[in-house]
């Protein structure tokens, strides 16, 4: 069955009061061997905003992100992360800007204990790093007793907020959050979720969030963009998106498992 066309597309208002976005994204395809997965993307973050990419498998969310963080080469189009432009080139520069990337894999050490782990995304000298780990640990207080213990012992839950943790001590005014539910029963990705929207809230770091939650995404982000096909099907405030519910899970038909 193919899935039905979705045309809305009412734009949110993003918190940014100057027009000036932490993330800008203009007119991108990107993809693979040239070939592009998402086309024509045109996606924002302001400062403090937490927004939701949302869509589908395959419609080319962790593309999206993998290009904002310099691993993948634009194929055309304008990728600006915090003023400057990402081509794809010197991506070990980008998380030294303030971008963070919590990839869908967490990409931990599982022999390392969680504090080598939160070490490892450590910057700044002695003194800043300790208030980097302190601010980590108080959005994520659930850590706390559990530092001396292997990562690879963690529930999926404690995973996350240790790869969250770990971009968090990073002091990053941007954050990318791909997929934190993967593997994590529902009420666990409740609990999580409201986290996302305290960094956001806290640090006034910019969020964009992967999730295929996408209610309880829409219930703590500012705005969120459906991804379908590789293209925007519908863009708006997460309160417009949230009342065009029907529409919104037209688009997913067939391909995401809906939470209620
Ligand atoms: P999911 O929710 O399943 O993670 P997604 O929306 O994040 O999906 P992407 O992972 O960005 O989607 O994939 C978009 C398309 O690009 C898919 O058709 C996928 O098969 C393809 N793709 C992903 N990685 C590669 C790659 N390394 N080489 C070629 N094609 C790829």
């Amino acid at each position: 069955m193919s899935t039905p066309a979705v045309t809305d597309a009412t734009v949110g208002e993003p918190r940014s009061p100057n027009g000036e976005f932490l993330i800008d994204v203009r007119g991108l395809h990107a993809g693979y061997g040239g070939i592009p997965v998402v086309r024509d993307l045109d996606i924002n973050v302001g400062a403090g905003e937490v927004v939701a990419l949302l869509g589908p498998n395959g419609a080319g969310k962790t593309t999206t992100l993998l290009t904002l963080s310099g691993l993948l080469k634009p194929i055309s189009g304008t990728v600006t992360v915090l003023g400057e432009i990402v081509d794809g080139n010197r991506p070990h520069m980008i998380p030294r800007r303030g971008l963070a990337h919590v990839a869908e894999d967490r990409s931990l050490f599982f022999d390392l204990t969680v504090d080598e782990n939160i070490r490892l995304g450590l910057t700044g000298n002695k003194g800043t790093r300790k208030a980097s780990h302190d601010r980590a640990m108080d959005l994520l207080p659930a850590l706390k007793p559990l530092g001396s213990r292997a990562a690879g012992l963690l529930s999926g839950g404690e995973q996350q907020m240790l790869a969250m943790a770990r971009a968090l001590v990073s002091e990053p005014k941007c954050l990318l959050v791909d997929e934190m539910s993967l593997g994590l029963a529902p009420i666990i990705v409740e609990r999580l979720l409201p986290i996302v929207r305290d960094i956001a809230d806290e640090t006034g770091c910019g969020v964009l969030l992967v999730e295929q939650h996408i209610h309880m995404a829409l219930e703590v982000a500012d705005r969120g963009y459906v991804l379908q096909h590789g293209e925007v099907s519908m863009h708006g405030s997460a309160k417009e998106l949230l009342s065009k519910r029907s529409v919104l899970e037209a688009s997913y038909l067939g391909d995401a498992a809906l939470d209620d």
